[in-house]
């Protein structure tokens, strides 16, 4: 596992609020109060991390995939990326990106999805999908509250002609995003299992949360 790497003189791993170690091919979820920052590591590098938000007093109101592209007339996200709800409210921005590609396409792996791409003998394989369901069952959630996540550090390039494939992450041990929350909100994560494309550089590895307060 890498150096804590400071992205600000006000946040140092000795005075995180939280710090959560999600172990490789795992789900964690977490409240993040409006002006907290989360940062999400990629403790090993080339993980692919599927991540959920959803309003913390009406889970109704959810991270969206299309209002986020939509805001920011970009299909990627970065630095400075509002992060939007389905009711077009801005939920977190990003205020650090140490990598510089997530993908917002591309969407969570599942079982059944795995038995198409990759054959029915990868059915039996722990995938994106159960993780979402086991981890918003915990907050009264079911199957229908998961939309289309972002995948972060995933890499789908997307080429002119408009096609996009899952091709080597370019991230590095210690990686990292940082998001100060606009409101509070739920944020789940699925540390995702996928041995069958390089997202995870076939090798599924813990990744860690840290959440500070806000600096005001
Ligand atoms: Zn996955």
């Amino acid at each position: 596992m890498s150096d804590f790497i400071q992205t600000s003189p006000a946040r140092s791993l000795q005075n995180a609020t939280q710090e959560h170690f999600i172990a490789a091919e795992a789900p964690w979820s977490g409240i993040v109060r409006k002006g907290q920052t989360i940062r999400i590591e990629d403790s090993y590098g080339q993980q692919a991390i599927d991540t959920l938000f959803y309003r913390a007093d009406d889970f109704s109101e959810r991270y969206s995939n299309q209002d986020t592209m939509r805001m920011q007339g970009a299909a990627y996200i970065g630095i400075d990326t509002k992060i939007m709800s389905n009711e077009g409210n801005v939920m977190l921005t990003m205020t650090a990106d140490s990598c510089g590609r997530h993908d917002t396409s591309a969407g969570a792996c599942s079982c059944e999805s795995n038995t198409v791409r990759f054959g029915h003998g990868t059915k039996y394989l722990h995938a994106c999908r159960d993780n979402f369901v086991l981890e918003v069952s915990k907050h009264g959630m079911g199957k229908r509250d998961i939309v289309p996540n972002i995948n972060f550090f995933m890499n789908v390039p997307i080429k002119p002609n408009g096609e996009m494939t899952i091709v080597d992450g370019i991230s590095a041990p210690g990686d990292y995003v940082e998001l100060v929350a606009e409101m509070d909100v739920l944020c789940v994560i699925s540390n995702c299992p996928q041995i069958n494309n390089p997202c995870n550089g076939f090798d599924p590895t813990p990744v860690r949360v840290l959440i500070w307060d806000g600096e005001d």
